[in-house]
């Protein structure tokens, strides 16, 4: 069975959030789950949350949190709050999360689905630059040739239709594929959501369609570990906001 898919991205350490989404990806009945990165950072729970996303992904990318806390990415790019939670991920895994981490691949191809996988963009995956314009995405619509990118790191989820003539639509929730479209999905965030909707987010495809949903997840408890381990107070609230 090659279809249905869920992609999910973003999951930061957050294990209330990352539980609800897979729960829910088991009760609709999906099989085959692929994960886009940045499985630690900012969040309380990061060996518990590489352990679930191995065990339950079929393709395991890398984001600029899990290079960071590893050292393959310089903490000097990361403002404070994310480079004190990076920090203290650093001290506090285990060695096999750290060589999970380090087996994380920066991008992925799945011929057969006609799919392109990465973190941050399609044309320099491991400078960790975003697509927050149609402008970026037609940049990079340019350096793949699948049918379908999907990527994370910004937190907020969109569809990109490309028509033939390069013209785009955008779609905030789901949309039918075209036969003679390309398309570019932010699967969003599943631990610390950014686009005003607290919820965690993920994305569920097929042939035909692709679809953005949103989880209802506990974070108070995960507010509660974070403020016992005295993580950036900031990094705290946002979950209750979704910014
Ligand atoms: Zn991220």
């Amino acid at each position: 069975m090659d279809y249905p898919l869920a992609i999910i991205s973003d999951v930061h350490a957050n294990l209330e959030a990352l539980e609800s989404v897979l729960q829910q990806i088991k009760e609709r009945g999906i099989k085959r789950i692929l994960f886009l990165g940045d499985a630690v950072g900012y969040g309380p729970d990061p060996d518990r949350c590489v352990e679930l996303i191995y065990d339950n992904c079929e393709v395991v990318l890398a984001g600029n949190h899990d290079w960071a806390v590893i050292g393959l990415t310089p903490l000097e790019y990361f403002n404070r709050d994310a480079r004190v939670a990076a920090e203290w991920t650093a001290t506090q895994i285990k060695e096999r999360t750290r060589k999970l981490l380090e087996e994380m691949k920066i991008l992925k191809r799945l011929s057969k689905e006609s799919l392109f996988l990465v973190h941050s963009t399609p044309k320099d995956p491991d400078a960790w630059n975003y697509i927050l314009t149609l402008y970026d995405a037609e940049v990079n619509f340019q350096y793949f040739e699948e049918k379908i990118c999907f990527i994370g790191h910004s937190h907020r989820p969109f569809i990109i239709e490309r028509l033939p003539s390069s013209e785009m639509v955008v779609y905030n929730d789901k949309t039918e594929f075209k036969q003679s479209c390309r398309y570019m999905i932010n699967a969003g965030s599943v631990g610390q959501p950014r686009d005003g909707d607290p919820r965690a987010t993920y994305v569920i495809l097929d042939e035909e369609k692709v679809e953005i949903l949103r989880v209802e997840y506990n974070f108070r408890k995960t507010q509660e570990k974070m403020e016992n381990i005295g993580l950036p107070e900031f990094l705290i609230e946002r979950l209750e906001k979704g910014i």
